[in-house]
């Protein structure tokens, strides 16, 4: 069949089937059969890319998560806002009778109920036209001419069509296979050639002979690049032992953008690692790119920051975009964006990922000229740098025994850095690589802050396999008035989900449950309770009392962040729960004081 006449039904058929095969290898078979038997031209571009919509740069973004897509069906289905189909929509994370057992799949839900409202027979649409459709509903700005889109979409389609469609449009398909097995049925090239490309439309149309094997393509400027990736690693001794007689680099770990940029001439991309192309960076860098990168052509590997003037440190992460959007208006404060250069993978007319760290790093010192606070370059201290980094302090050295490792970690999280990063320095740089020539050392893994004791005073409900039970919850302090009574309020501290089984976490919902009550914010918060207005942070529902909760021992990362979003004035970094302690008494919850005391003893203050 050609590709204008492949009927989408078809591939729904083999979506379906593939949620019911057990083994990834009946998956993979099935794949192939779709391909064979039916792209007899092998125009395999439009369906592969409803497959990995994850992968696909052909088209914008369409600007729907979940509850916008909620809203837009809603009025797609032309439904009244407070009907129950438009709340189970909008509900779709929470359980109960209304949502039933789809809850925390938001395609799912919609598909019961477009099931009641479309009929079986399919509308007969081909793949070429849902991808015109989808392009078009990319296109659309605003929320009716969204609705309109997927109006047109429902009345062409029935519910399990529809059903992909949403999925496709949220880009997890949860097909369970990997990205890799896709690849490989497709071609044994196919990895390869995406990594270093970043363009499906590109892959399907090389590689459409999967018997005839392809030449290995190196990097090009302009292009994005599968970034090499960093493996976790638990202790300082495990890293060393894994990098037996290597000669090693250790590097801060810089909390901000992984990005690319590729400069060409004039011309200058700034690639994430979702290889898109932020262009908001071109305002606040492009000046230092063009003066200070001293060849015509380059990549630059790196990590994009924002430097705080005033402050004399790296702005906590998450700025970028504020920082990015001033500089484009002219604003001028004391924050400005900061690329750290840590490799180099192209220069001149030459890829140079093939060669060695080492001779990378030489390469980079050369072609890069740093400018305190706008280009820092990331060398070994003790080995090539002549640059001190603009804040003075150490941010790679050259590592000769374990001991050098765990001392310059100790340092970096001393100074509240994120953690390190461990590199072979005889290692080449490899395209979407995480087998473990860069490992990652964060003291989340090694030894977390003392456990914090504090009471569960909400929950939020989770989706997926959690979908319609509470899976996360918000944590408070106690204020204290005096040592001798009882805490009469809780400051929301922080939201937590991880760390339990799924036994303990059942065990703890089952003994929870009788006091939860539905969130009606504000009317109903509980005058225990001190709360910010951020509605992102509200809870789904309220622990009745603070004597009917739980404490929970979590522990975190030992950075503190200022928060925003909770009442309480610093929050967690990546607060995990240790244990749940039904042993201790609610009113023994940690309180505000003694928790902002910790944080300044571990602040060195
Ligand atoms: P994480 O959430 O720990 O940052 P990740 O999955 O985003 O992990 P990894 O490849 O596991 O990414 O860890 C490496 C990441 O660390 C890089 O993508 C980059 O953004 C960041 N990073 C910061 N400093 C460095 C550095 N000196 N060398 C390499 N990567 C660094």
């Amino acid at each position: 069949m050609s590709d204008s006449t492949v009927r989408f039904g078809l591939l729904c058929s083999m979506f379906q089937a593939m949620g019911r095969d057990r083994s990834a290898a009946k998956k993979r078979k099935r794949f192939r059969t779709f391909l064979d038997r039916v792209y007899t031209d092998r125009d395999y571009f439009t369906a592969v890319r409803l497959i990995l919509p994850f992968l696909d740069r052909e088209r914008g973004s369409y600007g729907l998560k979940e509850s916008a897509l909620a809203a837009a069906l809603v009025d797609a289905l032309a439904i009244s806002k407070d009907s129950d189909d438009a709340l189970r929509l909008i509900n779709w994370r929470k359980g109960g009778a209304r949502t039933g057992a789809n809850a925390g799949n938001f395609a799912l839900v919609a598909a019961d109920i477009l099931q009641r409202r479309q009929g079986l027979a399919s509308g007969g649409l081909t793949i070429r036209e849902v991808n015109d459709a989808l392009d078009q509903l990319s296109l659309k700005e605003g929320r009716g001419e969204k609705a309109a889109v997927l109006s047109d979409l429902i009345k062409k389609t029935n519910a399990v069509e529809m059903k992909w469609i949403l999925m496709i449009i949220l880009k997890d398909l949860k097909l369970g296979i990997s990205e890799k097995s896709i690849f490989h049925e497709f071609h044994p090239d196919a990895e390869d050639l995406f990594n270093v490309t970043c363009d499906l439309k590109l892959v399907c149309e090389k590689l459409k002979d999967s018997g005839q094997r392809h030449k290995r393509q190196d990097i090009e400027v302009g292009r994005a690049v599968r970034p090499q990736l960093a493996m976790r690693i638990s202790d300082a001794t495990t890293a060393w032992r894994k990098f037996h007689g290597k000669q090693v680099v250790a590097e801060c770990k810089f909390d901000g953008d992984r990005i690319q940029i590729h400069k060409n001439g004039k011309e200058i991309h700034f690639f994430s690692r979702n290889f898109l192309d932020h262009a908001e960076y071109l305002h606040g860098m492009s000046d230092v790119i063009l003066h200070n990168v001293l060849v015509d052509r380059c990549i630059l590997d790196g990590e994009m920051l924002v430097w705080d003037t005033s402050s004399n440190r790296f702005a906590e992460f998450g700025s970028n975009q504020e920082i990015a959007k001033a500089a484009m208006q002219g604003l001028q404060g004391d924050r400005q964006l900061c690329y750290v250069a840590f490799d180099i993978l192209y220069a001149g007319d030459t890829s140079v990922i093939h060669q060695s760290l080492t001779e990378r790093q030489e390469l980079l010192q050369k072609v890069v000229k740093p400018s305190k606070g706008h280009l820092e370059v990331l060398l070994p201290d003790n080995g090539l740098n002549d640059h001190r980094p603009v804040d003075e302090s150490c941010w790679s050295i050259i590592a000769n025994c374990v001991e050098d490792v765990e001392k310059f970690f100790k340092e970096t999280i001393e100074k509240r850095d994120e953690g390190i990063v461990l590199k072979d320095l005889g290692s080449k740089w490899e395209p979407g690589d995480r087998s473990g020539k860069w490992l990652k050392l964060k003291p989340d893994y090694v030894h977390a802050a003392a456990d914090l004791d504090v009471l569960i005073i909400g929950g939020y409900f989770g989706s997926g396999r959690h979908g319609g039970e509470v899976a996360q919850f918000l944590v408070g302090l106690a204020e204290r008035s005096d040592s001798t009574s009882f805490p009469k309020r809780f400051i929301s501290f922080c939201r937590v989900g991880s760390g339990l089984s799924d036994e303990d976490l059942d065990i703890l919902i089952t003994r929870l449950k009788p006091y939860f009550r539905k969130n009606e914010y504000p009317k109903r918060l509980p005058h225990f309770y001190e709360v910010t207005n951020n509605s992102k942070e509200r809870p789904d529902v309220w622990v009745e009392s603070p004597d009917k909760s739980v404490i929970l021992s979590i522990t975190s990362d030992i950075r503190t962040i200022k928060s925003e979003v909770f009442a309480a004035p610093y929050s967690l970094r990546f607060p995990r729960i240790q244990r749940v302690r039904y042993d201790k008494p609610w009113n023994e919850c940690l309180d505000v004081e003694s928790f902002r005391a910790l944080v300044l003893s571990s602040n060195g203050n």
